[in-house]
């Protein structure tokens, strides 16, 4: 690359992206920075996916302690449970982690650097106010960051970033919100033992997921114990004397709690980074629009992962990542677009939800003919437990061509059932293919090739 600048990239924010991304440009032979402000391995690793799917693990201890018996265990006292242990345990493996990484981003030869990043023009980062660095390419990984409600009170609120730090854990919380954080979470303090309420403005939870999914993993969330309250705001809070909080609804009905987790969205991290002084310009939502390329405005800056706004996971922006580097340096290979409408996607609540492809919803409204086969039953661990929880399996099927158009499963480990089958969609599988391919028994991910008679038809050509 040019000679002129002091490297061929420039990546600010070392998340899934950013590492992603600096990793494999330097192994292809350029020379890369890596600039942050926090943490290796950004949001995922320090204060998402990776803390938050240990304390799933562990909020799932009691009601296997409880399934026990049926087994023929006695099990007279649920166990203790001691947050400190889970909380510190949970922050030494992050440890572990951020060396793992800073171990491979040193050893594929990459330079980090710690601090904020902000660009001074659109070739120079500056760092700390103390390092300038210039860059042919500079890449914007910054990915995004809690956006609470503007309410009286809202100081009094944590959000996921805080939750895993607590210095105590509740017996009684709040979590506002219906989507991903808030069902997660609202699952992991309900499991651990709080009194947990789920505060949505809507009905059901997770809007945008399949609607029978969402009706069904409501019904089975309300099972589990967490207090569902829909079509509900919180209008304002106050701190109580004796340290509690006193949430007050848009019904007017005043409600104390311990701790409040707002996980009502996030937003897209673009602050102190000043854009404007490289001429990048930013959407009116506030993140930062890209081509097909992840290219800005200005075609040598490119940007990717939670701060373009399109989906947030970290597989989604580790493809966007491996996209730009082999784009600016590989020299043999064409970078691999990234398909958005086949991201499988999993939510690890109680039921786990996993899911590829249309809802039903929308594939009614794509095709002329969608069948619909469903399967909602026991699962066999539960015949003996006495545990409640269903599972709901769903295929939709193109009646006209045999294609799969969406699967989704709400069950015992859902997401690793749905990543196998997102395979067998992202190569084009037919109903045909699924029904002669031989199950695997006794399980649960049988049924997807023993379901034979579709419980409805869907479609534009259906009335
Ligand atoms: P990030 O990983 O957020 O990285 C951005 C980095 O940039 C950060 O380290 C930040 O400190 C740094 N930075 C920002 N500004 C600057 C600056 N000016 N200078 C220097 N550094 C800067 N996704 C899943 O796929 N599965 C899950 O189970 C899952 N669970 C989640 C649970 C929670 C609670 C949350 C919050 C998110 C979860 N996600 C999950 C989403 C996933 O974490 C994000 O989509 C992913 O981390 C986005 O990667 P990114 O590279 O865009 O940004
Ligand atoms: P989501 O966008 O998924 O959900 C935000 C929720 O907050 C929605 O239910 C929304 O309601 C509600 N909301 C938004 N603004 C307000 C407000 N002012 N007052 C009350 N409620 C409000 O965001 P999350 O914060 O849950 O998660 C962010 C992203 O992180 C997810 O979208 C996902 O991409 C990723 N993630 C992925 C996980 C996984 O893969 N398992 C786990 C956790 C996060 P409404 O529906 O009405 O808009």
């Amino acid at each position: 690359m040019t000679a002129q600048y002091d490297y061929d990239l420039i990546v600010i924010g070392a998340g899934s992206g950013g590492v992603r991304a600096a990793r494999m440009a330097a192994t292809q032979g350029a020379r890369v920075a890596v600039i942050e402000s926090r943490y290796l391995g950004g949001t995922c690793v320090n204060v998402g996916c990776v803390p938050k799917k240990l304390f799933v693990y562990a909020s799932e201890y009691p009601q296997a302690f409880k399934d026990a018996a049926g087994f023929g265990y006695t099990v007279d006292e649920m166990p203790a449970f001691d947050w400190p242990t889970l909380r510190d345990n949970k922050t030494a493996e992050i440890e572990r982690l951020n060396g793992i990484y800073d171990g491979l981003l040193t050893r594929a030869g990459v330079e980090i650097i710690n601090g904020h990043g902000r660009f001074k023009d659109d070739h120079t980062v500056v760092v700390n106010d103390e390092r300038e660095l210039t860059g042919a390419n500079i890449l914007v990984a910054t990915g995004s960051w809690p956006a609470k409600p503007d309410i009286p009170g809202a100081e009094h609120t944590i959000t996921s970033n805080e939750v895993f730090y607590l210095d105590r854990f509740p017996e009684d919380v709040m979590v506002v919100g219906g989507g991903y954080i808030a069902v997660e979470f609202a699952g992991i303090f309900n499991g651990l033992g709080a009194r947990t309420h789920l505060v949505y403005r809507g009905e059901p939870v997770l809007r945008g997921f399949d609607e029978e999914v969402r009706q069904f993993v409501s019904e089975q969330i309300a099972e589990s114990g967490v207090q569902l309250l829909y079509n509900c705001t919180i209008e304002s809070i106050e701190q109580l004397e004796n340290g509690r909080y006193a949430a007050t609804f848009s019904d007017g009905q005043v409600r104390e709690t311990d701790l409040i987790v707002c996980a009502t969205g996030r937003k897209a991290l673009v602050d102190g980074l000043d854009l404007d002084k490289a001429g990048v310009m930013l959407a009116e939502e506030g993140h930062v629009p890209v081509n097909e390329h992840y290219q800005t405005n200005q075609p040598h800056i490119f940007a990717l992962g939670d701060v373009i706004g399109r989906v947030q996971l970290t597989p989604v922006a580790l493809a966007e990542g491996m996209y730009v580097a082999d784009y600016l340096f590989s020299k043999d290979k064409q970078p691999k677009t990234v398909d958005y409408n086949t991201i499988p996607t999993a939510v690890f609540s109680q039921p786990n939800i996993g899911t590829v492809g249309l809802t039903e919803e929308k594939a009614a409204d794509q095709f002329d003919r969608v069948e619909v086969y469903s399967a909602n039953f026991k699962a066999m661990r539960n015949t003996l437990s006495g545990n409640t929880e269903r599972t709901l399996m769903k295929l939709l099927v193109n009646a006209d061509t045999r294609e799969v158009l969406g699967i989704h499963m709400a069950g015992e480990d859902a997401g690793e059932i749905i990543q196998g089958l997102a395979v067998a969609m992202v190569a084009g599988a037919t109903k045909d293919d699924f029904d002669r391919t031989i199950g695997i028994h006794p399980t649960a991910a049988e049924e997807f090739v023993t379901m034979r008679t579709p419980s409805r038809t869907v479609g534009r050509k259906v009335s």
